[in-house]
C-alpha cells in the first residue's frame, strides 16, 4: 500500500484531505501538533471504513522535532510515495503593527514547515522508483496581497515558489509537485473573520467546504493527474476570476 503523509490532518482541510486519500486506497499518516483526540478519532474513522491510518505528531516549525520523527518513521515503515504539506497558521495585523512573534510564527510554520517536512522525504521518495506526489496547500493570499496578512501572504508566495522549483527538480523521476490555493474555506481558521465581509468578496456567495479542496488534492494523487506538475490550482468560488 502506498504511504502518504498529511501535515495538519487533525482538523479542517487537512482532515478532509486525509479522508479523501484514505478513500483512494492510500495508507495515510496523520500529522498534527496538539489535537490528539481529534486525530485519534479520524484514524479510527478511516480504519472502520477499511482504510489504514497512523498518527505522527510533531510541530512542523521545529526542524529537530520533524527530523527525529520522520527519520524514525521512514526507517521503520518505509518511504512516502506522497506528501501533503497542509499545516498552516495565520496571525493577522497590519505590517505597521505586526509583532516579531506573529511574523516568525507564520513563516516558521507555513514556509519553513515545507522545508522541514518535505526535504527529508524527497530522496526516499526518489529511491522508491515509483513516481510520487507532493502537494502543498497555499492560498489566494499567496497570489496577491491581502490587507493584514503580510506574513501569511509572504509565507504562501514562498511556498508556491518552492513547490514550483521542486517540480522542476524531481520531474525526471516522474514525481509531480503542485500547489492548491484555496480561497475562503469553512474551517476554524476563518473564525476571526467577519462573514458578511468575506462573502461579499466571493462571486459564488458562500464559503468553500474542506471537501471541495480535498477533492482537488485527490485528483492530483490520481494516475490521471501524472502530467500535471508545477502548477497552482485555485479553488476559491471565483474570487480570483
Ligand atoms: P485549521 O482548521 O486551523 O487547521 C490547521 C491544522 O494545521 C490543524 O490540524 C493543526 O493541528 C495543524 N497545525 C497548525 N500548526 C501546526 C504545526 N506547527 N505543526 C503541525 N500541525 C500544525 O486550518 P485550515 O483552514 O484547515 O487550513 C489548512 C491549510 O489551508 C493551511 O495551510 C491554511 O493556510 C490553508 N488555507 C486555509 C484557508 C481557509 O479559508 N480555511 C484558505 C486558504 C488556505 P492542531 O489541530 O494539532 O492544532
Amino acid at each position: 500500500m502506498k504511504r502518504v503523509l498529511v501535515t495538519g490532518a487533525s482538523r479542517g482541510i487537512g482532515r478532509a484531505i486525509a479522508l479523501e486519500l484514505a478513500g483512494r486506497g492510500l495508507q495515510v499518516t496523520l500529522n498534527y501538533r496538539s489535537s490528539a483526540d481529534a486525530a485519534q478519532e479520524l484514524a479510527a474513522q478511516i480504519e472502520s471504513s477499511g482504510g489504514r491510518a497512523e498518527l505522527l505528531p510533531f510541530d512542523v516549525s521545529s526542524r529537530a522535532q520533524v527530523r527525529g520523527a520522520l527519520e524514525a518513521d521512514v526507517e521503520r515503515n518505509g518511504a512516502y510515495w506522497g506528501v501533503v504539506h497542509n499545516a498552516g497558521v495565520t496571525s493577522d495585523a497590519p505590517l505597521a503593527s505586526m509583532g516579531e512573534e506573529a511574523w516568525d510564527r507564520v513563516l516558521r510554520t507555513n514556509l519553513d514547515g515545507f522545508y522541514n517536512v518535505v526535504q527529508p522525504l524527497v530522496m526516499p521518495m526518489v529511491r522508491l522508483r515509483d513516481g510520487g506526489r507532493v502537494v502543498t496547500i497555499a492560498s489566494v493570499s499567496g497570489l496577491a496581497g491581502n490587507r493584514g496578512q503580510a506574513n501569511y501572504s509572504a509565507s504562501k508566495a514562498g511556498l508556491i515558489a518552492a513547490t514550483r522549483t521542486l517540480a522542476l527538480e524531481v520531474a525526471k523521476r516522474g514525481i509531480t509537485a503542485n500547489c492548491v490555493a484555496p480561497g475562503f474555506i469553512d474551517t476554524d481558521m476563518l473564525e476571526a473573520l467577519p462573514s458578511e465581509e468575506v462573502l461579499a468578496r466571493v462571486p459564488l456567495r458562500r464559503l468553500g467546504k474542506p471537501e471541495e479542496v480535498a477533492s482537488l488534492v485527490g485528483f492530483l494523487f490520481d494516475e490521471r493527474a501524472a502530467y500535471v506538475t508545477g502548477q497552482v490550482l485555485v479553488v476559491d468560488g471565483g474570487m480570483t476570476a
